[in-house]
């Protein structure tokens, strides 16, 4: 609870950036790592933009188990490689227990994705890392729910936690998802942890996504988790709702009217 610590959690990475703090920290990159001269070139758009973070999916939790699983092991070998040469951070999303190991000489922050926010054996050892976890809320999680899951990894002792919206399923069928804006204002008033809005898979239409971003900073966001793709005509996953580099550009720019951002 909010009680806890009043003045809210902070979370301080080996470069400095401060998730929690006074800057907006933007968390940007393809959905999937695809190759080396993908991920390199989806590195230096974001280190241009102006962001802090690298996102991209090594291991993919994919609809079909007919669709691209993503790289692995070599994904997250050159999430480090790139980000390390354009002074990025890694946020990547950890699927299973037996990944945890595996991943960690890697990443800067482990993603817990909306279809295991119940996966409660994985929220419990990622209570027992001493490595950040942004964990974002089920597809059809209330905030009940979401405050519980949450508790999982605090209980262990890892309060190294960021929570993040990143729509719910309703009856809309118009949008992706529909993106709940108000969670941002309810899980800051509710808890210490810092909060990050993800509208990319909160509407799931790229040009709906800037938008939304700003919404989300408007309301209180610490952050932004934001697919961006060099080619996202070309993606493997989630282009139709990957920003072009220009519109992440252009995005950053409105967004530091509204708020420092880094
Ligand atoms: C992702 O970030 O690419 C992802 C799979 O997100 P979510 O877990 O929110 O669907
Ligand atoms: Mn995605």
């Amino acid at each position: 609870g909010r009680n806890f610590r009043p003045e809210g959690t902070t979370i301080t990475f080996p470069n400095g950036v401060v998730v929690g703090g006074e800057e907006v920290v933007v968390m940007a990159g393809p959905c999937s790592v695809e190759s080396r001269e993908q991920i390199l070139t989806s590195a230096k758009q974001v280190a241009a933009a102006g962001a802090k973070f690298l996102r991209g999916g090594a291991f993919k939790p994919r609809s079909s188990p007919y669709s691209f699983q993503g790289m692995g092991l070599d994904g997250l070998k050159l999430l480090r490689e790139v980000s390390d040469e354009t002074g990025l951070l890694v946020i990547t999303e950890v699927m299973e227990i037996s990944q945890i190991e595996l991943m960690l000489p890697y990443i800067d922050c482990f993603q817990v994705g909306a279809r295991n926010m119940q996966n409660f054996n994985l929220l419990r050892e990622l209570g027992h890392v001493r490595k950040p976890v942004l964990m974002k809320r089920g597809i059809s999680a209330t905030i009940e729910e979401v405050l519980l899951s949450a508790e999982y990894i605090l209980s262990g002792g890892n309060y190294s936690l960021m929570l993040c919206e990143r729509g719910i399923r309703t009856y809309e069928t118009y949008t992706r998802n529909t993106m709940d804006i108000s969670a941002i204002p309810v899980l800051k008033k509710l808890t210490h942890l810092p909060v990050l809005g993800d509208p990319s898979h909160g509407v799931g239409i790229r040009d709906l996504v800037p938008p939304m971003a700003l919404a989300s900073v408007a309301a209180g966001a610490d952050g932004l988790l934001m697919e961006m793709h060099p080619n996202p005509d070309k993606a493997m996953s989630d282009g139709a709702q990957s920003l072009y580099p220009e519109q992440l550009q252009k995005l950053m720019a409105q967004l530091r009217l509204l708020a420092p951002v880094v």
